[in-house]
């Protein structure tokens, strides 16, 4: 029998927490090796930066858990792993060439963007569920995605394609 759209959309909410803190786990490991690949100090800090954010969106999404009474779980997320993999063949493949930045960085902002894309509907579905603690939450670690997909372009078109550009010449 089919679901109540409530139910449903309350199942669809949880599981796209469990798919974004899967996905927030997996970035808080690649975050350090992403900064020690960079060669780029400023490239580096950005991304330690946002590992320290991280650890606080992952606390955020446990305090969304538990208001639902659930225990924080992950669950798979196939998109973030291939993200991620992309990420790590830049790594292989760019090590020690001045394109290594604007591959890293582009990795990165690939990362923030699908972040961007879960938590807008997160926050949607939080409030047409009336749960406007946990869209105030997800808002904020929305926003923390948004503003380092900026400074990462902001990199790039300062510095990071332009020595990847010197590789041509
Ligand atoms: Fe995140
Ligand atoms: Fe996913
Ligand atoms: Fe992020």
């Amino acid at each position: 029998m089919a679901k109540t759209s409530t139910q449903g959309l309350q199942d669809l909410f949880l599981d796209g927490l469990k798919d974004i803190f899967y996905a927030e786990k997996k970035i808080l490991k690649a975050l350090p090796k992403m900064a020690k690949s960079a060669s780029d100090t400023a490239v580096s800090e950005a991304f330690e930066k946002h590992r320290e954010q991280t650890e606080g969106q992952v606390e955020r999404l446990e305090e969304v858990f538990a208001m639902l009474d659930k225990a924080p779980r992950g669950k798979t997320c196939p998109a973030i792993d291939g993200i991620i993999e992309e990420g790590s063949e830049i790594m292989e493949e760019y090590k020690g060439t001045p394109a290594i930045d604007a591959g890293l960085v582009a990795a990165a902002q690939a990362v923030e963007h699908y972040e961007m894309a879960r938590y807008r509907t997160l926050c949607a579905w939080a409030e047409e569920l009336d749960m406007p603690e946990a869209a105030k939450l997800l808002k904020a670690t929305l926003d923390e995605e948004s503003a380092t997909d900026a400074t990462l372009a902001q990199l790039a078109e300062s510095d990071a394609n332009q020595r990847a550009l010197q590789k041509a010449a």
